[in-house]
């Protein structure tokens, strides 16, 4: 990078400790983006080295970075090897980091005082919905014919509490600041039409202990408003 200008570090310094209510430039980036700004391998973006590309956000006036770490690819956590069904048809993608990537990311970027905040799925996850079906969202019938769900999975079941000691695992181990949860469509599978709620066993538990009731096994078919037999219609 000898044609560029040197960028000092912190690249502006009033911005460490900055607090974030003070902050407004902020980024969704997605790590895995970087491959399409150079190598395969994950070695240079656009002819910088990561620390040099993080110095170049930096001096761009980046603030706080929401962002998912690393292509996905690697052992995301003691608790789920990954959050991707087909670890084999991820591995086949070609180009991988080095194992200290998002590290390497992280620390350079909390060097320029940079916030760095984790995207997280809210409750799509597909690799542990097939560890743990019994986690999955059951949709309660009102008719419509939904799209059937195969990771959508329900906080209330056992997978809240995991998500907890998971994100926790995760902020430690790459020193996040935070995280963010991206894809947030509860139970809509992003196709619509959405369903109406769940009824699994942990649902239908909390029902019972807050209005003596189940949870019911069906519903109406909703009404458009420009149904002739919608309330008030003449
Ligand atoms: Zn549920």
């Amino acid at each position: 990078m000898s044609d560029r200008k040197t960028i000092p570090i912190p690249a502006n310094p009033e911005l460490p400790g900055m607090p974030v209510t003070r902050r407004v430039c902020s980024a969704e980036f997605h790590l895995s983006i970087l491959q399409t700004a150079g190598r395969s391998d994950y070695s240079d973006f656009c002819g910088m080295t990561l620390e040099e590309f993080v110095d170049f956000t930096a001096d761009l006036g980046m603030e706080i970075w929401y962002g998912g770490l690393g292509p996905g690819t690697g052992p995301s956590s003691a608790l789920l090897h990954s959050t991707h069904l087909d670890v084999a048809q991820m591995r086949a993608v070609p180009g991988q980091p080095q194992a200290d990537f998002e590290a390497r990311y992280v620390e350079r970027s909390h060097r320029h005082g940079i916030l760095v905040i984790g995207s997280y799925k809210m409750n799509a996850w597909p690799a542990l919905a097939k560890l743990h079906p019994d986690w999955l969202i059951q949709d309660i019938d009102d008719g419509r014919e939904v799209k059937p769900n195969e990771h959508f999975v329900c906080y209330n079941s056992p997978f809240g509490e995991w998500l907890g000691d998971y994100l926790a695992e995760q902020v430690e181990r790459f020193d996040l600041d935070g995280v963010w949860f991206d894809d947030s469509q509860y139970g809509s599978k992003g196709a619509w039409p959405w369903p109406a709620g769940c009824v699994c066993p942990a649902c239908n538990r909390i029902r019972s202990r807050i209005s003596m009731r189940s949870c019911p096994s069906g519903l109406q078919t909703p009404m458009k408003p420009s149904s002739p037999a919608w309330p008030g219609t003449v």
